[in-house]
């Protein structure tokens, strides 16, 4: 079998961290072999007008939040009343219902430059907690859900045996969530193999709230033991802080110090309220840092000590783990636009960081060799319309903080179009995808 060799040239491309002019990428089947800039374009090269920038990274993602886009904002409550709406759709769910909605949330992505997506993904038992006759049926729905919008997607496979930090048990609608021993997620997770085209498998800790100390070093050594990436959420909200230090003495951050979940394979997702020990611990373990700042706000979560992240050594990524937004340029700039709000100054991370934290930040947390548009890298990317009204008159090296999903033209993953002209290849009608998905789910 011959090895495709594709070629495309752009009058803009983001190359080593700058927008570089006449640039045109050569790959030979899913990897990029040469990346050129100055040159003019050959005969047979794709021809992109725009910008064109690497695969853009959605770090977090649970993709059946989906369906509360636009229910769940009229009344008041918190992060804890909002997660009753979500209990409620996750209660709905099974394996066609659950692809059906990450078909259409991935094909949002899609559209909006995302390559790849890292889903941590825990509603993987039946309603009441029983096993699926295949127990990775929903984790499977999803894999393929991805492959059909043309996302790659890392299956972060969610460790949730309990409750609370007080050790009760899972609740009626929790039930679903849970393997009932790290063991036995260990054994489910460990049959999924290594992933296959397009899919790796990871792991995840719910939450210190979610799973005890022993558990969470289990797997914490199973991760690093296969290896693969692993992700937490970690501090989303001054409960999570108060339960844990009453009952254990420690922060989120420190328990999770302690039983070895921390280190630079290790993604920490929204990291919001730190003490300045907490910040540190991150930062000199390696502890990568997914920040989600459209839903941070969106549940009144907080802003996380962004800045104070990076500069003890974490790497950001971004995610938009509720889907309250799908648009990695919004939560970059949220970055920046958040702790100018909150120090009353600007330039804390200038449009090179945001955008890496959008691309190889995020490949990197996720596992994949990509993020970058450099030979041996995936090739994964995606091009921006400097000519749209949002772009018109921007200088292309600050494009971060003007583009919008809607600004992204075309989308190629593993060097195959996933998006041609602001059209999805395969879901032909993504807006109607999404309506019917919601459709079927007990939504507010
Ligand atoms: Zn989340």
């Amino acid at each position: 079998v011959l090895t495709p060799i594709r070629s495309w040239h752009a009058e803009l491309g983001w190359v080593a961290g700058a927008p570089a002019a006449d640039v045109r990428l050569t790959a030979e089947g899913e990897r990029l072999v040469r990346v050129e800039t100055g040159v003019p374009r050959a005969e047979g090269d794709t021809r992109f007008r725009g910008l064109l920038l690497p695969g853009l990274v959605d770090a977090h993602s649970h993709a059946f939040h989906r369906a509360l886009r636009g229910r769940t904002h009229a009344g008041g409550g918190d992060f804890w009343t909002w997660r009753e709406a979500m209990y409620a759709v996750a209660d709905a769910l099974d394996p066609d219902r659950l692809r059906a909605v990450a078909v259409a949330a991935y094909a949002e992505m899609a559209l909006a430059g995302v390559t790849a997506v890292g889903e941590f993904h825990y509603v993987h038992h039946r309603p009441g907690g029983r096993p699926y006759a295949d127990p990775n049926a929903m984790g499977l729905a999803l894999v393929d859900a991805a492959a059909e919008a043309g996302v790659r997607i890392t299956l972060l496979d969610t460790c949730y045996l309990r409750g609370g930090v007080d050790g009760r048990p899972l609740d009626a609608r929790q039930r679903r969530f849970g393997d009932g021993s790290a063991g036995a997620w260990a054994e489910r997770v460990a049959a999924l193999g290594d992933g296959g085209t397009g899919w790796r498998p990871g792991a995840a800790v719910h939450s210190v709230r979610a799973v005890e100390p022993a558990a969470m070093a289990e797997v914490a050594a199973f991760a690093a033991a296969h290896p693969m990436p692993l992700h937490l959420h970690l501090s989303e909200q001054p409960a999570e802080n108060e339960d844990c230090l009453a009952a254990t003495g420690r922060t989120p951050a420190a328990l999770a110090a302690d039983c070895d979940v921390l280190g630079p394979s290790t993604t920490a997702v929204h990291a919001t309220h730190l003490t300045a020990a907490d910040v540190d611990l991150l930062g000199a373990t390696g502890t990568a840092v997914c920040l989600c700042p459209t839903t941070e706000r969106d549940l009144a979560d907080g802003i996380g000590p962004a800045a104070d992240l990076v500069a003890a050594g974490s790497p950001l990524c971004l995610g938009s783990d509720s889907h309250a937004v799908v648009d990695l340029f919004e939560e970059a700039r949220a970055v920046e636009l958040d702790e100018r709000l909150r120090t009353g100054r600007r330039g804390h991370h200038d449009p090179a960081a945001l955008l890496a934290a959008a691309t190889a930040s995020g490949a990197a947390s996720l596992g994949w060799d990509a993020g970058e548009l450099a030979p041996g890298r995936l090739a994964d990317f995606c091009v921006v319309d400097l000519s749209s009204p949002r772009l018109a008159g921007a200088d292309p090296a600050q494009v971060v903080f003007a583009a919008t999903a809607a600004d992204v033209t075309d989308v190629v993953q593993g060097g195959e179009p996933v998006v041609r002209d602001r059209q999805h290849v395969r879901v032909a009608d993504v807006g109607a995808a999404i309506r019917a998905a919601v459709a079927a789910l007990p939504v507010p």
